[in-house]
């Protein structure tokens, strides 16, 4: 199998550095850039499997690329990770929402960037045969899109429209995590009475219903919402 390609763009040498020697050493060929435009360029060039994109850069940002590689016909099936330093929760819900498909807050440790990288490869893998599944499994829960019905334990638990949806959403991509802006147009729609609250409320019920399988549904603070991944062996 040819190793897979990841474009870095970064333009801080230490921490380019860091990910270039983890990434190589999980069998990664790494192609850098220092700049936004360097980056798209790299990335034409190479067609990598995945783009790690810092998100404060000289000259086009972080946010401008993503934006441009998700326009682009030819690009935009590529997954992106951004990093980002901590504390740019505003940027993360910005990238998350022009299409990015991960994060990584700085400082990070290595492990967690490789297993970052792992996951939103598999889940690209997943994604076109069962993430949008009409029946999802995890332990005795059943979210069955088909009859509407989410069942634990055997018994079948009442939800309500939104509920059922917004859980079916976020199920249907495990790992993946939603802004609360993502939620509500996906969800509930472009209805204007509706505000970033709702979403917390829904959540709330949702977990409730869940009982002690509620922690199945991560908050992400200052982001958005994910449902766990599982476990993966490797
Ligand atoms: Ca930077």
């Amino acid at each position: 199998m040819s190793r897979r390609k990841v474009v870095v763009i970064e333009d801080e040498p230490d921490i380019l550095e860091v990910i270039d020697y983890n990434l190589t050493r999980e069998g990664f060929s790494v192609f850098a850039a220092a700049s936004g435009d360097e980056g798209l360029k790299a990335i034409l060039r190479e067609a990598p499997d995945l783009v790690l994109l810092d998100l404060l850069l000289p000259g086009l940002d972080g946010i401008e690329v993503c934006r441009k590689l998700k326009m682009d016909p030819v690009t935009q099936k590529i997954p992106i990770i951004m990093v980002s330093a901590k504390g740019e929760e505003s940027d993360i819900v910005l990238g998350l929402g022009v299409g990015a498909d991960d994060y990584v807050t700085k400082p990070f440790r290595p492990k967690e960037l490789i297993a970052r990288v792992k996951a939103v490869l598999r889940r690209g893998a997943l994604k076109d045969e069962e993430a949008e599944g009409e029946r999802i499994m995890r332990g005795d829960l059943v979210i069955d899109a088909i009859r509407h019905e989410v069942r634990l334990g055997g018994e079948v638990i009442s939800f309500t429209a939104t509920e059922f949806r917004l859980l079916h959403l976020l199920a249907a991509h495990p790992g993946r995590v939603f802004t609360r802006d993502q939620l509500v147009s996906r969800v509930i729609g472009g209805g204007a009475a509706v505000i970033d609250r709702n979403i917390d409320v829904h959540i709330r019920a949702i977990r409730k219903k869940l009982g002690e399988h509620r922690s199945l549904i991560g908050t992400v603070r200052g982001v958005g919402y994910r449902f766990q991944e599982e476990p993966f062996e490797d």
